[in-house]
């Protein structure tokens, strides 16, 4: 049998152990094979049953579902690592792993030229860190600023942050250089599914055209799971008004893209309600005031917290959270230790209600102060045009194009009229929207864990899921909750590749990236010449 998508032999997987069932020589090459009653209700597939169903079978030994930066870091780790291209697939529904990303930051109002929130060193294309975002940008604009800040912050000067259109040139170079266009699949895939034998078999629909076949089967000894958020989430609120009064334009989420909102803004004079105390709500909010400012606008923003943090905060009275008009403030979404210092070591050890507890107190919605939107704050709030509400809306109905809101406040309701609704509350929905996701709950044997997600082991292990010798990992927002919570960052999936490749060098798929390996590697990086 070939495999599909590869002409190289090595491709074709050996799952070792006891048990082992060989590969199936027989299987069909192409098919027009479709998922059976009898795949979609058991939990363990065996060869003959997928070849029965007619699906064909692509073998390669590693998998990684999403395609967006949580694969392509993983693959980036495994190519440095020394795998060859041919082991590993990506399976995803977008042609670039900065697609998902990309299309977020900018409906969320950080398009290319902006600054994200992340640090100087957090490099999704680059393991090392070196140079960092701040050196690199010094070097290319002959400014030394940059690297002055990384050396002030936070202390004189706010946190560096590198601009979008920089992370994602960068992410592009490492994609050519690691061959990643050579390890793509395109399509939609349906669930992961544990083979007889050892293992697993991952569905995957083609995007319709590029091949002749329903369905592929990819039958692999390790899979890693990145698939991102699994949804959007409404409030009921938002949701009932949306359904009742089929209304895509006044209430919109920040996630979702809603230009529309600023272009009758700069056309008339607009009420705007926003939702959420988060970095995304104070992106939209920047957004409405810069162009307010620019344009000369009338626009008039009414902002309403569930919460709303006046001062420092937090049981810990010598260490407490810095919080002001109404948001809680915090350079990352987590204190920096949880990356690499006493944070991380600390809630490896925790288990249940107590991790569940420190994640309570170390997250929560926040935001990073910047001295420039805290200025138009003031000038908003003095000149009557912004105003910030603590309270939760109890209806919202549609009248003569105008979105009525009752906030219950602490001193009683009060209506809001707006000519939009923005919310910034919630892009993350219950894992278990997610398809696959869903399906490995169901049928795969994993678990959730403190928080409701997936339940890893500390090196990334979904547990519950063994196959024999294969193993699935998964990385991303799909595991928040787990022994490390800085997992849906750059860095965090950074590490999360790590600790996954360091397992599989103990396992024997590939090798140790040691001080000697990581030098090479590094001045291959530094040349641009293929791991
Ligand atoms: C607005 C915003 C700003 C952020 N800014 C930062 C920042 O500054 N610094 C930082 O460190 N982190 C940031 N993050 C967090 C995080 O680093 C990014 O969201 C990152 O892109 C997560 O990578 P991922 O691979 O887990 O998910 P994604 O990059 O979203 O990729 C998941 C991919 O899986 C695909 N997929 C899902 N299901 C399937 C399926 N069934 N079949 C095929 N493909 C599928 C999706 O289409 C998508 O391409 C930000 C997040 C958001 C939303």
């Amino acid at each position: 049998m070939r495999a599909i998508g590869t002409d190289d032999p090595r491709a074709q997987v050996t799952l070792a152990g006891p048990q082992a069932e060989a590969p199936d020589q027989h299987a069909p090459v192409a098919g027009p094979g479709d998922l059976t009653e009898e795949l979609l209700n058991s939990g363990w597939w065996s060869d003959a049953m997928v070849r029965a169903a007619g699906i064909p079978v692509a073998d390669v030994p590693f998998v990684t579902v999403g395609g967006g930066i949580g694969s392509f870091v993983m693959a980036d780790y495994l190519r440095i690592a020394g795998v060859p291209t041919e082991h590993i697939r990506v399976l995803s529904n977008s042609d670039s792993p900065w697609q998902a990303y990309e299309y977020l930051t900018r409906v969320s109002q950080i398009p290319g030229p902006e600054r994200l929130r992340s640090d100087s060193a957090s490099r999704p294309d680059n393991i090392w860190g070196f140079p960092s975002y701040a050196l690199a940008e010094a070097v290319r604009e002959r400014n030394v600023r940059p690297v002055w800040q990384v050396l002030v912050e936070p202390v004189l000067a706010d946190y560096y942050t590198p601009r979008v259109g920089h992370v994602l040139a960068g992410l592009e170079r490492e994609t050519k250089r690691i061959g990643y266009h050579q390890m793509l699949a395109k399509g939609q895939v349906r669930m992961v599914r544990r083979r007889h034998g050892g293992g697993y078999f991952t569905v995957l629909t083609p995007r319709a055209g590029t091949t002749r076949t329903k369905r592929v089967a990819y039958r692999s000894q390790f899979v890693h799971l990145a698939v991102g958020y699994p949804g959007l989430k409404f409030l009921p609120e938002l949701q009932a008004f949306r359904t009742e009064h089929r209304d895509f334009g006044h209430v919109v989420s920040a996630y979702e893209d809603h230009e529309h909102v600023y272009e009758l803004a700069r056309a008339k004079h607009a009420v705007v309600m926003l939702r959420g105390g988060g970095i995304v709500a104070s992106r939209v909010l920047q957004r409405l005031m810069d162009d307010r400012a620019r344009y000369q606008l009338s626009t008039e923003i009414v902002h309403l917290f569930r919460t709303y943090v006046s001062g420092s905060h937090g049981p810990n009275p010598w260490n407490r959270r810095k919080g002001g008009n109404g948001f809680a403030y915090q350079g990352f979404n987590y204190p920096k230790s949880v990356w690499g210092g006493q944070l991380k070591a600390r809630m490896r050890r925790l288990e249940g209600d107590e991790r569940a507890r420190a994640y309570k107190l170390m997250g929560g919605t926040n935001t990073p102060r910047r001295r420039d939107w805290q200025a138009q704050l003031r000038e908003g709030g003095a000149g009557g045009w912004y105003r910030a509400l603590a309270g939760t809306v109890e209806e919202m109905r549609l009248e003569d194009g105008k979105v009525v809101s009752r906030v219950m406040t602490a001193q009683g309701p009060v209506a809001v009229t707006a000519d939009f609704l923005v919310d910034c509350t919630g892009l993350e929905a219950d894992i278990a929207e997610h398809r696959v996701l869903h399906d490995l709950l169901d049928s795969s044997g994993a678990g959730r864990n403190p928080l409701g997600r997936l339940d890893v082991e500390r090196n990334f292990q979904v547990r519950g899921t063994r196959s024999g010798p294969g193993v699935i990992y998964a990385s991303g927002a799909a595991t928040l909750g787990g022994y490390f919570p800085g997992v849906d960052t750059f860095l965090g999936l950074q590490i999360a590749a790590q600790e996954i490749t360091d397992d599989l060098a103990q396992r024997g798929f590939c090798r140790r990236i040691g001080p000697l390996r990581s030098t090479t590697q590094w001045l291959r990086w530094a040349a641009n010449r293929r791991p």
